[in-house]
């Protein structure tokens, strides 16, 4: 939508984070309002984490249809919520907010946009053996909406925040009644865990750019027949992902996740099914962009 076609009737729909200068939903969301003739606009706002209470109840006032909510807010917004999807709770991190009559009720995307990405490559995580990486928000979405379908699950994670990884194992064993093995993420246990493993998860955020020459995995431990999820998308292709090709396995990249989160808010705003192939071509350009 350029500025021309702002009008009285157009439905707003935000992101609220700090810092947002380089989010790349904006050109997702527009370019799909523009491809289905939506009369929409996306728009960021920084804002930090002592504002967030008011900005959100600016949010309600100006009558916006939605946001998505990034880092620093996934957790604190919360409380400041009318209410909660029940996977939305459980994960304890918000990253999509519909507004329905003044009403804002929070939901987690990222948890079934990596499921969708998934899916949309093929590989069904039911009856599988799947190794996690971290215990942070993306990690905590991904392993719980995991755990009822896969055959077991094991997450490694830095030593000093191995108490973060317990917590989610606890949860799992609650809900599913399954039990989540916890190591420290260390070369030895990675290796006896990946050799019967189906699926590997890196939900850290080793390799992300600026820091794009690192692999939380030793080269030499991946291998034909498994299927290596990377969760960073910048750079599209990482370190992990790249020597996962070269040792034969499957690999899937972020980027889907991320194009797949922002399809699933657009559905809950819009009403409508999301332009996902153009919102990931969108997001690859930006991204390429900056590489150049
Ligand atoms: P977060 O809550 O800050 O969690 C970061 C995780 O990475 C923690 O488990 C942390 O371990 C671990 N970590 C950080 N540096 C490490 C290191 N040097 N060695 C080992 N572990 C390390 O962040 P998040 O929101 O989960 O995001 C994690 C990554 O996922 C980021 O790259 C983010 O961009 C990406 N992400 C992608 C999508 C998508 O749609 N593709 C969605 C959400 C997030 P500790 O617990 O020990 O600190």
């Amino acid at each position: 939508m350029s500025d021309k076609d702002i009008s009285g009737k157009t439905k707003i729909c935000a992101l609220i984070g700090d810092p947002v200068e380089h989010t790349m939903s904006p050109v997702m969301h527009n370019a799909a309002y523009k491809k289905l003739g939506l009369d929409y606009i996306y728009i960021p706002f920084r804002v930090k984490p002592e504002q967030l209470a008011p900005a959100v109840d600016g949010l309600r006032a100006l009558n916006v249809c939605g946001f998505n909510v990034t880092i620093p807010h996934k957790v604190s917004i919360i409380p400041v919520l009318d209410g909660l999807d029940p996977i939305a709770e459980k994960i304890g991190a918000v990253n999509t907010v519909v507004n329905t009559g003044g009403e804002l009720r929070g939901y987690n995307t990222d948890a079934d946009g990596f499921l969708k990405a998934m899916l949309e490559r093929g590989v069904e995580p039911g009856g599988k053996s799947v190794v996690v990486l971290g215990a942070g928000g993306a990690a905590r979405a991904i392993t719980y909406i995991l755990a009822e379908k896969v055959v077991s699950l094991t997450i490694l994670n830095r030593q000093e925040e191995l108490d973060w990884a317990e917590n989610i194992a606890e949860l799992i064993k609650e809900d599913f009644g399954k039990v989540v093995r916890v190591l420290e993420l260390r070369d030895d246990y990675l290796a006896e865990v990946l050799h019967n493993a189906d699926i590997l998860v890196n939900a850290t955020s080793v390799g992300m750019s600026p820091a794009g020459d690192k692999s939380p995995v030793p080269a030499d431990l991946l291998r034909k027949g498994l299927v290596v999820f990377d969760v960073v998308y910048n750079p599209i292709n990482t370190r992990l992902l790249n020597e996962a090709k070269a040792a034969g396995a499957q690999t899937i990249s972020g980027i889907d996740m991320l194009a797949w989160q922002g399809a699933l808010a657009f559905e809950k705003w819009t009403g409508q099914a999301a332009p996902i192939d153009l919102m990931k071509k969108e997001a690859v350009k930006m991204l390429e962009s900056h590489e150049d």
